[in-house]
C-alpha cells in the first residue's frame, strides 16, 4: 500500500495539478464551512515552499444543466483560499481553453491558480464524472506533475483523478490522502492488537461489506445503532417497530454465524413509541415490546461495550450507536466516546458523515487520532476495495 507522495518528487519549477476536495458547502455565495479549504492548506503550502507552481482544481456539488452552475462556481473558494494562504490566487472562470492555459503560462514559482468546478464539464456528456480520456487527457497536458488529496473521491473512476493518472503523468498523494490511507489501511490491514471495530447507523445493508471485510481481521465487533435489530430478528427476538431489514435477515444469521463470539450485540435500548424527542423514553432488556422502537442502545449495553474497549489498541467506528441527533437517543454514542477517550495509546479512527458529525456535535473529535472525512470513500477501504483513485497514484 505504499503510495508516493509530494514528498518523494522534485518540485522545484514545477507545475504542480493538484486535485483538492474544495466541496464545501455554499449558500447564496458564502462559504458555510471552510473546513475543506484549511484542510488542502498543508499540502498546498508545501508545494509553494519548495518552489513548485500549484493549479488547484475540485469539483463542488452536483452539475446537471446549465442553471445548476449557479451557485456552483469555485470563485468564493478561491477567494476564500487567498485570505487564508495571504496571497494572492487567481480564478479562472473556465475547466479548459485559452485562458486557463494562458493563466498557467503566466505562472512563477510559489503562484496559485484555481480553475472552475471540475464538474461543470459534466454538462455536455458527462465528461469528468464518465472519466473522459480526452478530458483527462487534456488536463493532464497543463502540468508536470500530478497531487491528488481528494481522498472523499478517491472510490470513483473521475477524469479529475484516475483520468489524468492514467496518462502517465507522475502521480503522488497529497498530504489528507497519505494521512487517510496510512490510518485505515493500517487498522485494517496491520493493525496493533486488540483491534475492535464499532459498526452501527441506521440500516444494516449500507454496511454488510465493511461487517463481512472486518470479521476475520477485528478481535471483536461492536454492534449498534438501528441495525442492531435485523440482528436481533434473526435471533428470533422481539423488535417492536424498530428499523429492521426484512430481507437482510438472513444474512444477518450467517454473520452471527461466521463471526461466533467475535460479533458483540447491545444487550438493552433505550426506545420510544414514536421517532421524537418529544415522547416519554423506556429502557427495555433484550426484547423491545409491540408498540416502541429501539432508539439507542441502553445503559447496560454501554457498559457492556465500555468493558469490551478496554485495552484496545485499535479502534475502528463507522456509525453511531443511536439517534443521536435527539439528546434522548445520543447516550449510547456519548458513552462509546467516553470509553475511546479513556483508552491510552490506541489508534482510534472514527469514519462516515454522520459519524464524524457526531464526533465533533458531542465534543469528542479531539479524542480521535483520525476522524475520516471521506464518507464513502472510507466506508469502501473498510471494505477491503481497491479504491480507483488510489490505484491510480505511483507506488513507491
Ligand atoms: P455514517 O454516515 O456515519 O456512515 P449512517 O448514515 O449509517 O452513518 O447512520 C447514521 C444515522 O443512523 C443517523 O442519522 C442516526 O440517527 C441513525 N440511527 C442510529 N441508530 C438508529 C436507530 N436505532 N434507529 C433509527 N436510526 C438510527
Ligand atoms: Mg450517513
Amino acid at each position: 500500500m505504499a503510495k508516493m507522495t509530494v514528498k518523494d518528487l522534485d518540485l522545484k519549477d514545477k507545475k504542480v495539478l493538484v486535485r483538492v476536495d474544495f466541496n464545501v458547502p455554499v449558500k447564496d455565495g458564502v462559504i458555510t464551512d471552510d473546513t475543506r479549504i484549511k484542510a488542502a492548506l498543508p499540502t498546498i503550502n508545501y508545494i509553494l515552499e519548495q518552489g513548485g507552481k500549484a493549479i488547484l482544481f475540485s469539483h463542488l456539488g452536483r452539475v446537471k444543466t446549465e442553471e445548476d452552475k449557479a451557485g456552483k462556481s469555485l470563485k468564493p473558494v478561491a477567494e476564500r483560499l487567498s485570505e487564508l494562504l495571504g496571497k494572492n490566487v487567481t480564478f479562472v472562470p473556465e475547466t479548459r481553453g485559452s485562458e486557463l492555459e494562458s493563466a498557467i503560462a503566466d505562472m512563477k514559482d510559489g503562484d496559485v491558480v484555481v480553475f472552475e468546478n471540475t464538474r461543470f464539464e459534466d454538462i455536455d456528456g458527462k465528461k469528468e464524472s464518465g472519466n473522459d480520456a480526452e478530458l483527462g487527457k487534456y488536463w493532464a497536458s497543463l502540468g508536470d506533475i500530478f497531487v491528488n488529496d481528494a481522498f472523499g473521491t478517491a472510490h470513483r473512476a473521475h477524469a479529475s483523478n484516475v483520468g489524468i493518472a492514467s496518462t502517465g503523468i507522475p502521480t503522488v498523494a497529497g498530504f489528507l490522502m497519505e494521512k487517510e490511507i496510512k490510518f485505515i489501511g493500517e487498522a485494517v490491514e496491520e493493525p496493533k492488537r486488540p483491534m475492535i471495530a464499532i459498526l452501527g447507523g441506521a440500516k444494516v445493508s449500507d454496511k454488510i461489506g465493511v461487517i463481512k471485510n472486518l470479521i476475520p481481521k477485528a478481535d471483536k465487533i461492536l454492534i449498534g445503532g438501528g441495525m442492531t435489530y435485523t440482528f436481533y430478528k434473526a435471533k428470533g427476538m422481539e423488535i417492536g417497530n424498530s428499523l429492521v431489514e426484512a430481507d437482510k435477515v438472513e444474512l444477518a444469521k450467517e454473520l452471527i454465524e461466521a463471526a461466533g463470539d467475535k460479533l458483540v450485540l447491545p444487550v438493552d435500548s433505550i426506545t420510544a413509541a414514536e421517532f421524537s424527542n418529544d415522547v416519554p423514553t423506556e429502557e427495555h432488556t433484550g426484547d423491545v415490546p409491540e408498540g416502541q422502537m429501539g432508539l439507542d442502545i441502553g445503559p447496560e449495553s454501554i457498559a457492556l461495550f465500555a468493558q469490551t474497549l478496554e485495552g484496545a489498541k485499535t479502534v475502528v467506528w463507522n456509525g453511531p450507536m443511536g439517534v443521536f441527533e435527539m439528546s434522548n437517543f445520543a447516550r449510547g454514542t456519548i458513552g462509546v466516546c467516553e470509553a475511546i477517550a479513556n483508552l491510552k495509546d490506541a489508534t482510534t479512527i472514527i469514519g462516515g458523515g454522520d459519524s464524524a458529525a457526531a464526533a465533533e456535535q458531542l465534543g469528542f473529535a479531539d479524542k480521535f487520532t483520525h476522524i475520516s472525512t471521506g464518507g464513502g470513500a472510507s466506508l469502501e477501504l473498510l471494505e477491503g476495495k481497491e479504491l480507483p483513485g488510489l490505484a491510480a497514484i505511483n507506488d513507491k
